[in-house]
């Protein structure tokens, strides 16, 4: 059982967190107990990872059931649910293969590595890829650099080179910034940006890109990440639009809170890696496959993407009702996203909302300094989104009225 805690905290372990002072202990469906027996609403999901919530009566069996059997054999045998899962993706991706790793940074990585060898198996050997502002795409070397934030940047160059940064939903930079340059070999955003503050890319745009990397032969890569598997009302965020991208990093809410990441790629991407080009131990374990086959499995059983869109929708409407006064004062500047991929932008700094909403009960998360991020399991119903709405908005409400 857990290990008693005297207060909430860690010296030992590395201090990479700015934490909340508590420590949990169990959940169930999208609550969730800490060691002093406190419950919380669950609106973070662990950042948008808990597809199902929490102790998921057909998830549990399953992995209990797997633990028993393999949870690792290692990439020199044949996993057969690595084949189960990849179908399955492709099926609902529309693309065509896929590459198995263990977290969201790795499959950007990977998707790093196949433009750049789609790149050099075309001639091209300084390969450039473009990536956006605001964007996030994990923490290795590669992947901070290609991220927009030069805070996460900070204290880690020399940057990996091969990145050209333009602003969102702008056409004309986009095509600026490339302009003469036969070294592109690929564009890479999110199709919502989940770290920058909950920032979409216009259906329109999203199409443009996917004809100018048509018409320049360049990889239309869309890491689904945070807003993929089903978080808003479809399988995957890019959909909304009608596109297909060339490649698609998964991770996050893929297994439920069991480590994996997935690169999907579509007949222009799945034959650039040959065996010895790229590889992961964990990656493709048998207790992570499982876990990837059953969230699917039971996302389609219990309808979980209808319900993603009606309580996200619910949710987003009960907020811009509760918060109506404050719009219209732009002291909240806009609530957006979709789905259950929500955030609230407010015109001040709000992080100290996190601590607030824990002492009510609520689980939250702040990212881009101002904008609150509601990222809860798939299977919130209603009444909670109301909850989530009642613990929360009084809260924005309080900081809004103390002097800046
Ligand atoms: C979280 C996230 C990542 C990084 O995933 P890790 O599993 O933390 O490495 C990459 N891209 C997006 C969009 C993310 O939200």
């Amino acid at each position: 059982m857990d290990t008693p805690f005297i207060e909430a905290s860690s010296p030992h372990v590395m201090n990479t967190y700015g934490r909340v002072p508590i420590a949990l202990s169990h959940g169930q469906g999208c609550r969730v107990w800490d060691v002093n027996g406190k419950s919380y609403l669950d609106a973070l999901g662990g950042i948008a990872v808990n597809t199902l919530g929490h102790n998921h009566p057909k998830l549990v069996p399953a992995l209990q059931d797997q633990l028993a059997k393999l949870i690792h054999t290692s990439n020199y045998y044949h996993v057969p649910n690595q084949e189960v899962l990849a179908k399955k993706l492709v099926e609902l991706s529309g693309m065509s293969n896929v590459f198995f790793c263990s977290t969201g940074l790795e499959a950007n990585e990977a998707a790093l590595k196949l433009a750049r060898k789609f790149g050099h198996d075309k001639g091209i050997e300084r390969p450039e890829i473009v990536v956006y502002e605001k964007a996030f795409h994990g923490r290795s070397l590669a992947t901070l650099s290609a991220t927009g934030n030069p805070k996460i940047q900070a204290g880690f160059g020399p940057l990996v080179e091969g990145f050209i940064r333009v602003p969102l939903n702008n056409m004309e930079s986009l095509l600026a910034a490339t302009a003469n340059n036969p070294n592109v070999v690929a564009v890479f955003f999110e199709a919502i940006q989940g770290e920058g503050g909950i920032n979409t890319m216009h259906l329109d745009y999203l199409k443009a890109v996917r004809q100018l990397c048509d018409q320049r032969d360049w990889l239309l890569m869309i890491d689904e990440v945070q807003c993929g598997m089903g978080r808003t009302g479809k399988w995957f965020a890019h959909q909304w639009a009608g596109i297909k991208p060339d490649v698609m990093p998964l991770a996050k809410g893929l297994g439920s809170g069991v480590p994996i990441g997935a690169v999907v790629a579509g007949p222009r991407a799945a034959n650039i890696f040959q065996p010895g080009n790229h590889g992961t131990t964990f990656g493709g374990n048998p207790l992570a496959m499982r876990a990837g086959v059953e969230t699917i499995r039971i996302m389609e059983e219990d309808g979980l993407l209808s319900n993603a869109a009606k309580v996200g929708a619910h949710l987003a409407a009960a907020l811009a009702q509760a918060l109506k006064a404050e719009l219209a004062s732009q002291a909240v500047k806009e609530i957006r996203g979709q789905g259950l991929m929500l955030g609230i932008e407010l015109a001040k700094p709000c992080a100290a909302l996190v601590g607030q909403c824990a002492a009510s009960g609520l689980l939250i998360s702040v990212t881009a300094d101002t904008v609150i991020r509601l990222v809860p399991p798939l299977i919130m119903n209603t009444a909670e989104a109301d909850e989530v709405v009642s613990i929360l908005c009084p809260l924005i409400k309080q900081l809004l009225l103390e002097a800046a």
